[in-house]
């Protein structure tokens, strides 16, 4: 097959809403649907997603395209890789060998990809054939069988180079083992990097290995231990500790299903949690809480739960994520459990049932801070809850954290209010004003087109009307200078007879034009019965103002040869019955 035969047989295959479903949570308005835009921040959804030309337009940022340009830009990779993943998916043979054009990042990626795959086979054949690491996960542990699988947990046994060997005999170069975050350098020579440890492969949304978490295996009682309990692979090309989350693979069906999110520490205690029946339980790989991995759930739901330890590291934890909730315009749940609990020993004592209660009993951000302060510590408190409450754009929200501050501390809502304004003089930032649904669409909404945009609205929706339209007018009767260029790319796109791929269009234009070819496609609604008497309400309307345009330029000049015939043109056009133009 040629490249375009692939792009082609991938685009019949797959439909681009189920695409960009793994990522962002759409919602069905109309014809097209709607979501919150992943490459921007937003709270109102512009994200547009059109099913019946397979195609979004961001009418936020500007971001549009097919299929193949969400995946390449959502998942930050090559064209080509961008067509593996979606060859994959649809089930279209695609070997990127073929292309001309040899993309090296991609095959660099594709490479580390392979390696790491390999690298989580041979852990978890090695897990097997640990009677110990197998004891210790089911026996002490207590983790199922099916568990294991479903997070491909493999072995790591204690010696220096175990991993390397085998992926050497399996072919790969030392330095991609070692690229790889597999293994690390030391006095020339390598080592595996995860040595006597349980291993938990950490997987990108797509299921793809990008890197692993270990866990230290218990030693004997008395020996003496400075390893940490757990260690990540360093960051690689593919592995971005700030931007992916343990679990999430396996939990991004249930949190659409449940309608929630619930981030824990502990990868553990993530893997518990979905062994308990709770799969939409999610973790940051080993460090705080980072912005991006919120908006990587944000896409999913809204409602996400804080789940960490009650101790004092997972207080400061909790307290540094109610930041970045606020930043990101989410209104935090908060839940510890009781002390000395993590979920797996809680869900044992208290059952699966009592642990669902919980996630109605979630505390808000203000009860969170009062509950852990002392009375000695109230005013700080209260001044520290009162400079996040500022930071809340969402006025409703606001209100509710306002009210719900003052009875609990009974200070009058009027007074927290003047603080708050206090407190946002301070940090007033400016904002940036999205573009969102304007005019342009108001316009729509409201029939107030032009001709000239009803045409190309047409021609968009009923490409076999193309021709006759583009027969039928002239650049100069286009006026506004976008449409005027729009006009004057597709005349040259259908030279090449690729009048049928309107959206590719789009590249070829400023973002002005974009977003005016999107509304088009995505607002206008064209009935098929009533297209024909439109295109020639909208011909007439075009040839009146082109002759109109003669006549004065005519008397302009005194032509009065000229004047004549125009007027009588005009009277013509005017008295003609529509069908006769449509010869
Ligand atoms: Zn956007």
């Amino acid at each position: 097959m040629r490249i375009d035969e692939i792009i082609d047989e991938i685009k019949s295959r797959l439909d681009i809403v189920d695409v960009i479903s793994e990522y962002l949570h759409l919602k069905k308005t109309g014809a097209n649907f709607k979501g919150l835009c992943p490459f921007h921040d937003e709270k109102t959804p512009s994200f547009t997603v059109s099913p019946s030309k397979q195609f979004y337009y961001c009418f936020g940022c500007g971001e549009s395209g097919d299929v193949i340009s969400f995946l390449k830009k959502i998942e930050n990779v090559s064209f080509n890789e961008a067509l593996r993943i979606l060859s994959e998916r649809a089930g279209v043979k695609f070997d990127p060998k073929h292309f001309d054009g040899k993309d090296e990042e991609s095959e660099f990626r594709s490479r580390l990809l392979a390696v790491l795959s390999s690298a989580k086979e041979i852990y978890a054949e090695t897990l097997r054939e640990s009677t110990r690491a197998m004891n210790y996960l089911l026996n002490e542990r207590s983790l199922s069988m099916e568990i294991i699988e479903r997070f491909s947990i493999g072995y790591a046994p204690d010696t220096k180079d175990y991993l390397l060997k085998r992926l050497l005999q399996r072919g790969y170069d030392e330095r991609l083992i070692r690229d790889a975050g597999l293994t690390i350098g030391f006095q020339g020579g390598s080592y595996d990097l995860l040595r006597n440890r349980i291993v938990f492969p950490i997987f990108n949304p797509r299921g793809e290995t990008i890197g692993f978490g270990g866990r230290l295996m218990p030693l004997p009682e008395d020996s003496v231990n400075e390893l940490p309990k757990y260690i990540n692979s360093p960051e690689t090309p593919l592995f971005k500790k700030g931007e992916n989350l343990f679990g999430y693979h396996q939990a991004k069906d249930a949190i659409k299903k449940e309608g929630f999110a619930i981030i824990t520490e502990g990868y553990m205690d993530v893997i518990m949690c979905h062994q308990h029946g709770f799969s939409n339980v999610v973790a940051p790989l080993g460090t705080a809480l980072t912005p991006r991995q919120l908006r990587i759930l944000k896409k999913l739901t809204e409602r996400i739960i804080l789940l960490f330890d009650g101790d004092t590291a997972g207080i400061n934890a909790t307290r540094r994520a109610i930041q970045i909730f606020i930043e990101e315009n989410l209104r935090p749940e908060i839940l510890f459990l009781p002390h000395g609990e993590d979920p797996d020993s809680f869900i044992r004592r208290y059952g699966p049932d009592e642990f669902k209660r919980l996630f109605e009993r979630t505390e808000n951000l203000i009860d969170f801070y009062l509950s852990k302060t002392s009375p000695s510590l109230l005013t700080e408190t209260v001044k520290e809850i009162i400079s996040i409450i500022s930071k809340v754009e969402d006025g409703i929200i606001r209100a509710e954290y306002i009210r719900r501050l003052s009875e609990r501390t009974g200070i009058r809502e009027s007074i927290i209010f003047d603080e708050i304004l206090k407190s946002s003089k301070k940090t007033l930032k400016k904002k940036k004003i999205p573009l969102g649904m304007d005019e342009s669409t108001l316009l729509l909404k409201n029939k107030r087109l032009r001709e000239e945009e009803l045409l190309m609205a047409v021609i968009i929706h009923h490409p076999d009307k193309t021709e006759f339209i583009l027969r039928e007018i002239e650049d100069n009767d286009v006026e506004d200078p976008i449409l005027k260029r729009i006009f004057f790319e597709l005349r040259e796109f259908t030279k090449h007879g690729r009048e049928n791929e309107i959206t590719s269009l789009l590249d070829l234009l400023p973002s002005e034009g974009k977003k005016t070819i999107a509304t088009l496609i995505l607002d206008v609604m064209i009935d098929n019965e009533d297209i024909d008497k439109l295109i020639m309400d909208c011909l007439k309307g075009i040839k009146l103002r082109r002759l109109n345009r003669r006549v004065e330029e005519a008397k302009k000049n005194g032509d009065l040869l000229t004047l004549q015939e125009l007027i009588r043109e005009r009277k013509e056009l005017l008295n003609t019955s529509l069908k006769m133009v449509m010869k």
